[in-house]
C-alpha cells in the first residue's frame, strides 16, 4: 500500500523511499517541541530503545517525535488537503446533515435519504453511493438500511436486503493505559494559576511566527516498542503527552503534569456495534469488550514495565512527579487493577465493516458490500485487522485506494456503454 500512502502525502521533510511530496495532505515536524517530550525520546534511548526519527520509515522500532497533521503551525486535516477552500465543480458539500438510510431498489443501492433543518430529503446516485461514517457510523448506516445480521435486523423490524453476518463486527481498538504524573514545570500544560498567562504567551506567539504552547499536538512524542524483547517487532506504541489525560480530559486535576501512554498494537479482543434503535439518530450500542482476552492484558502490563525503565533513566528521572492513581511503580495485582479501572481507547477503532476475499466478510477486497450493488464503504471499518500504529493517514490511504477502484469501475462502466 505504500503507494497509496505516498499519492496523499505532502511531507515537509521533502521525499524519500517512504514518504512523497506534492500531495494532499501535509505533514510537518512539531514547530516548538517541548523539552520534557525530548527529555522521554532521550530516556528511552538510554534505556536501551533505538532512536527512531521517522517512526513511517524503514523501521517502527524505537523513539522520536510524532510528526503531526499541520501547515504553518496549523491542524491541516483530511477535510482541508482534499476539499480545502477551493470549490470544485463536481463536489457538493452539504454540512449539518445526517445520512438517514441507503436506499435500495432490489439489491441495488440507488440513493441516500438525509436528514437536513428537521426535513428528510433523497440524493439520487447514478453510479454508486459510498459511506463513509467511520467504525461506528458505517455499520449502523448499513444496518438501518438493511444490510446486516439477518436475526439482529429483524428484532429492530429492518427488511433484509443483503444478510451480512459480519457487519458490526470485530470491532478492533488500541486498549490504552496512562501513566499520569503530577509534576509542577513551566513546559507542562495543566490548570493552575500560571495557565491564562501561559496561554495568552502562547496565542501571542501562535500569532507572531505560528509557533509555540499552542501548536502543540500535545502528544508529541513516543515509541513503539516490543514488551519481551523475546518478541520480532514491537507490539506496543507510547505516547508522551505534555498534560494529565484522564477519563479523555473529562475528569480535570488543577495541578500540571503528564502522561506516557501505553497501547497495545495488535489486540486479540474483539467488540461490536449493534442497533439500540432502527432510527440513525439514535446513537448505536459499542462494546470493545476491551481486555477480553487476557493476552491484551498481559501485554499492557509488560508495556507498562518497559515504560517505567524508561521513566526511570536518567534523562526523565528529575521528572518522576506522583501518580494520579495507586502507587508511582504499581506492579503485579495493584497494576492490574489499575488498568482494569482506568484504561480505555485512545481512539483508533476499527474494522466493523471488513473487507476480505472470504464470504463472510461485509467487503469484497474493492470495497464493495457483499449482496448488494452500486455500494461501497470507504474508510477505517473496512481494515481486516487494526493496523499497528495511527490510524488517520491509513485512512487517507484507503481513501487513495478506493478512488483508484472506483475509477476502474467507472472506466470498464463507460466501456460497456
Ligand atoms: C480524539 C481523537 C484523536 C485522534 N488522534 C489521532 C492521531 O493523533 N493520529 C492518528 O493517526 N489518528 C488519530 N485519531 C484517529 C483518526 O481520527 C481516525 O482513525 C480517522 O479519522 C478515521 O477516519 P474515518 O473516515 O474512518 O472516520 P471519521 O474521521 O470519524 O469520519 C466519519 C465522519 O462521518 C460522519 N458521520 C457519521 N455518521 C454520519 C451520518 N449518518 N450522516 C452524515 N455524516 C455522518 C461523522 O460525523 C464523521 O465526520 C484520533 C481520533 C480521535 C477521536
Amino acid at each position: 500500500m505504500l503507494r497509496c500512502f505516498r499519492k496523499a502525502e505532502n511531507n515537509e521533510r521533502g521525499a524519500d523511499d517512504f514518504h512523497a511530496t506534492g500531495c494532499p495532505l501535509n505533514v510537518a515536524d512539531l514547530r516548538t517541541p517541548n523539552p520534557i517530550a525530548g527529555a522521554f525520546v532521550e530516556a528511552g534511548v538510554e534505556a536501551g530503545f533505538p532512536r527512531n526519527p521517522d517512526f513511517n520509515g524503514a523501521n517502527q522500532e524505537g523513539f522520536g517525535y510524532y510528526q503531526v497533521s499541520q501547515k504553518g503551525g496549523s491542524r491541516f486535516g483530511a477535510g482541508r488537503g482534499y476539499i480545502g477552500a477551493t470549490p470544485r465543480a463536481n463536489v457538493q458539500v452539504i454540512t449539518d446533515a445526517q445520512a438517514q438510510r441507503v436506499i435500495f431498489e432490489q439489491r441495488r443501492a440507488i440513493g441516500v435519504e438525509i436528514l437536513r433543518d428537521g426535513k428528510t430529503e433523497t440524493i439520487g446516485a447514478r453510479a454508486e453511493v459510498l459511506v463513509a461514517c467511520g467504525t461506528f457510523g458505517s455499520p449502523q448506516l448499513l444496518m438501518v438500511s438493511g444490510v446486516g445480521p439477518a436475526a439482529h435486523l429483524r428484532e429492530h423490524g429492518i427488511a433484509l436486503v443483503a444478510d451480512s453476518p459480519e457487519t458490526g463486527c470485530n470491532l478492533q481498538d488500541h486498549i490504552d493505559y496512562a501513566i499520569n504524573r503530577k509534576f509542577r514545570h513551566p513546559a507542562l500544560f495543566g490548570i493552575d494559576f500560571a495557565t491564562p498567562g501561559q496561554l495568552l504567551r502562547g496565542w501571542k506567539q501562535y500569532k507572531r511566527d505560528g509557533a509555540g504552547l499552542l501548536t502543540t499536538n500535545i502528544a508529541e512524542s513516543g515509541g513503539f516498542i516490543r514488551s519481551r524483547p523475546e518478541l520480532d517487532r514491537p507490539d506496543v506504541q507510547l505516547h508522551f503527552v505534555i498534560g494529565i489525560v484522564d477519563e479523555h480530559g473529562r475528569k480535570r486535576h488543577y495541578t500540571r503534569g503528564y502522561s506516557v501512554h501505553v497501547c497495545v498494537l495488535r489486540p486479540k479482543s474483539r467488540g461490536t456495534v449493534r442497533l439500540a434503535s432502527p432510527e440513525m439518530r439514535v446513537a448505536p450500542l459499542i462494546d470493545p469488550q476491551f481486555l477480553a482476552d487476557p493476552t491484551d492484558l498481559q501485554t499492557l502490563m509488560d508495556g507498562v514495565l518497559q515504560a517505567y525503565r524508561v521513566l526511570r533513566a536518567p534523562a526523565m528521572a528529575p521528572f518522576e512527579g506522583r501518580a494520579v492513581y495507586g502507587t508511582n511503580w504499581a506492579e503485579g495485582a495493584e497494576l492490574e487493577a489499575l488498568i482494569r479501572d482506568h484504561s480505555d481507547t485512545i481512539y483508533h477503532p476499527v474494522c466493523t465493516c471488513r473487507m476480505g476475499s472470504d464470504e463472510r466478510a461485509v467487503l469484497d477486497p474493492r470495497l464493495r458490500v457483499r449482496g448488494t450493488e452500486g455500494l461501497r464503504v470507504v474508510d477505517a471499518s473496512i481494515m481486516p485487522t487494526l493496523i499497528s500504529g495511527n490510524t488517520a493517514a491509513p485512512t487517507a490511504m484507503i481513501g487513495e485506494r478506493a478512488a483508484e477502484f472506483i475509477r476502474q469501475s467507472n472506466a470498464s462502466a463507460a466501456r460497456a456503454a
